[in-house]
């Protein structure tokens, strides 16, 4: 059996560096997506320091040719994809009361949170089919849950964010549609929620570590088969739509 590849976006910081830190330890060999050349090479070193087996993929998950790109390169790395971790976000910034918000804001976060995610992922499905065992993980969060935006639970809705937080709720939507395409294929889809984590995207205000962050979707990415699929889980547990 060859080497088990995975593909992790936004992997040269914050939760995705240690998403690909969690798979390379476990023997993935790993693609750190990242769109950056100084960062995303800095990362590959920093993990095959840390005895990862990693190399570096150009991808701009809001580009189409970057994403070609990216997929050319992972199949003349490994010529198949075992994990797909759809990590790369933004919030898109503070002003999003949705009364104020300049809608370029909105586009900006949902063709990166939602459109990159079907980018990248059509991209690499070719890839991942030619695995026995291939997961796809979308990192979504905990504050597009429906349920929790309505209960009003200030401790898990977070800030009021027209983009961001709807962002993560259609990323969940969508993947549902991923599940219901690919079922049966024993291609495992699943959403996860990292937490309140520590990293840039939130002013390191977060009071996990982006380590912590890893563990659920670096879970999901190694599901056994016949693990879940279609759900939307956070360490906890499942987290209610
Ligand atoms: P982060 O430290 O800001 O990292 C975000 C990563 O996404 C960076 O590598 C960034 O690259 C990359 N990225 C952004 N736009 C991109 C694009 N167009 N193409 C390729 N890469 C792009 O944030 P993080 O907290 O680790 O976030 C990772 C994921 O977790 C996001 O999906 C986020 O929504 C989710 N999440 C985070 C939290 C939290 O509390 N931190 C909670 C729930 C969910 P650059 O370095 O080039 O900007």
């Amino acid at each position: 059996m060859s080497t088990r590849t995975a593909l992790v976006t936004g992997a040269n910081k914050g939760i995705g560096y240690e998403i690909a830190a969690g798979l390379g330890a476990l023997g993935y060999r790993v693609g750190v997506g990242a769109r950056d050349g100084t960062r995303r090479e800095a990362a590959v070193t920093r993990l095959r320091d840390a005895g990862v087996d990693a190399f570096g993929v150009p991808l701009d998950v809001t580009d189409d040719a970057s994403v070609a790109a990216a997929a050319d390169l992972v199949a003349e790395h490994a010529g198949h994809l075992d994990a797909l971790v759809n990590n790369a976000g933004i919030t898109g910034g503070p002003a999003q009361q949705p009364t104020t918000v300049d809608l370029d804001v909105v586009r900006t976060v949902v063709e990166t949170n939602v459109l990159g995610v079907i980018r990248v992922t059509n991209a690499m499905l070719p890839l991942l089919r030619r695995s026995p065992s291939p997961r796809i993980v979308n990192v979504s969060s905990g504050v597009g849950s429906l349920t929790r935006q309505s209960a009003g639970d200030e401790g898990t809705t977070g800030p009021v964010a027209v983009a961001y937080s709807p962002s993560k709720t259609l990323l969940n939507a969508v993947t549902l549609q991923y599940v219901r395409e690919l079922a049966g294929t024993g291609v495992l889809v699943n959403c996860a929620c990292p937490g309140y984590v520590a990293t840039d995207l939130n002013g390191f205000r977060g009071v996990r570590t982006p380590q912590q962050g890893a563990a659920t979707p670096v879970r999901l990415a190694t599901l056994p088969d016949g693990g879940p699929t279609g759900g939307f889980f956070e360490d906890a547990g499942v987290v209610p739509w």
